[in-house]
């Protein structure tokens, strides 16, 4: 494993100890006080009316179309380059992914949202891919000028922002994971949605809960996903100190950013007026095989995030997208890798990184 997620434990770990035991404690475990703070706190994080805490980030994006009354016969633009959730939480529902190509951002490239724009077309998911934020203005003059929603896929960008505007509150719907390895990672399975949409925000809360509002009497056909009060207990101390993770995610991107001067490798980029909370560091090389190797060797670890695009995954034959249909994506596939990045990685972990990846010759 590249990335050290103990380590952020330990930092805090009074207050996750602390908050175990007082909800442990407390005799009620689901859907309480802690899930209803920590909706409150994190709405006012993301600068969100509402939020609504779910099972997990599929959950959030699946029940997100849901609600939205999007499936059977309906498209979907998504970028090609995504974890296979966000493209499960469109199929879910019936509904078709239609794939468009990520810019050198790797986010989904806006100016080629509008030549796959069909009759079909009920809203485009935005996935602000490996913590950076994408180009919201453009995709939001698209959106409105077809009339089409917005779905924000925020699973890996909790906190980056667009012109100074987070990540969630751009579109109708904002969805979150807090999967344990996210920037606000929970201890187990967790997600949410935001919305400024009183209506969405309240049909999705009843969702969650078997379609009930009241106990028993059950208004819709729902679902269980629940956010447990553990969880949002959890979530609450790590949202305490987000800033700080993600500040130091943030320095460590920056030295990986002016040090690491391999020529056999492609740093990443940022979008103007866009932040990134880092929760990949990206980087790209022809010859990956060797690298990944190279540096397994010396004792760092890295992942592909991911190498293959849901487009050519088994799962996805049915779509019958062919192969060099997406030749960005697939060159992205074949030649991206994640270094490690994670808070608490100590001056001495980075040096040796650095190091290590300046040394590698391919
Ligand atoms: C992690 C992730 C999800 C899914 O979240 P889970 O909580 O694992 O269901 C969705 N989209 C993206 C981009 C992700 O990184």
């Amino acid at each position: 494993m590249p990335n050290r997620m103990d380590r952020e434990f330990f930092r805090y770990q009074n207050e996750y100890e602390k908050k175990t035991l007082e909800v442990l404690r407390s005799g009620w475990y689901i859907l309480g006080n802690e899930v209803k703070e920590f909706e409150k706190e994190f709405a006012e994080y993301i600068g969100s009316r509402y939020c609504v805490g779910l099972a997990s980030g599929l959950d959030a994006l699946w029940i997100a179309f849901r609600i939205l009354g999007i499936g059977a016969g309906d498209e979907v633009i998504v970028q090609g380059n995504t974890y296979i959730a966000s493209v499960m939480g469109i199929t879910i529902n019936g509904a078709t992914p239609v794939f468009v190509e990520p810019d050198e951002f790797y986010n989904i490239d806006a100016s080629k949202i509008e030549e796959k724009i069909t009759d079909k077309t009920k809203a485009i998911l935005v996935v602000h891919l490996y913590g950076q934020a994408s180009n919201m203005e453009s995709i939001k003059k698209i959106a409105d000028k077809y009339d089409l929603k917005i779905v924000e896929d925020c699973a890996q960008s909790h906190g980056a922002a667009f012109a100074g505007r987070k990540t969630g509150i751009w579109g109708d719907i904002g969805c979150f994971s807090f999967y344990p390895s996210k920037n606000l990672g929970a201890y187990g399975d967790a997600g949410a949605i935001v919305t400024d949409n009183e209506k969405l925000a309240e049909d999705i809360r009843i969702f969650r809960n078997y379609g009930s509002e009241k106990r028993y009497y059950n208004k819709v056909v729902g679902t269980n996903s629940r956010l447990d009060e553990i969880q949002a207990g959890l979530l609450r101390v790590k949202l305490g100190h987000i800033a700080e993770i993600n500040r130091e995610r943030e320095q460590i991107a920056k030295r990986y950013l002016n040090e690491i001067n391999n020529p056999e490798i492609v740093l990443p980029e940022i979008r103007d007026k866009a932040d990134s909370v880092w929760h990949q560091f990206v980087i790209r090389c022809k010859n990956r095989e060797g690298l990944i190797a190279y540096l397994d060797k010396n004792g760092i670890g890295t992942i592909i995030h991911y190498p293959i695009p849901p487009h050519l995954s088994e799962a996805y034959e049915y779509l019958k997208v062919s192969r060099d249909t997406l030749p960005i994506t697939e060159q992205y596939a074949n030649e991206v890798l994640s270094i490690p990045m994670y808070a608490g990685m100590t001056k001495e972990e980075q040096d040796y990184i650095i190091e290590k990846i300046n040394s590698y010759k391919g």
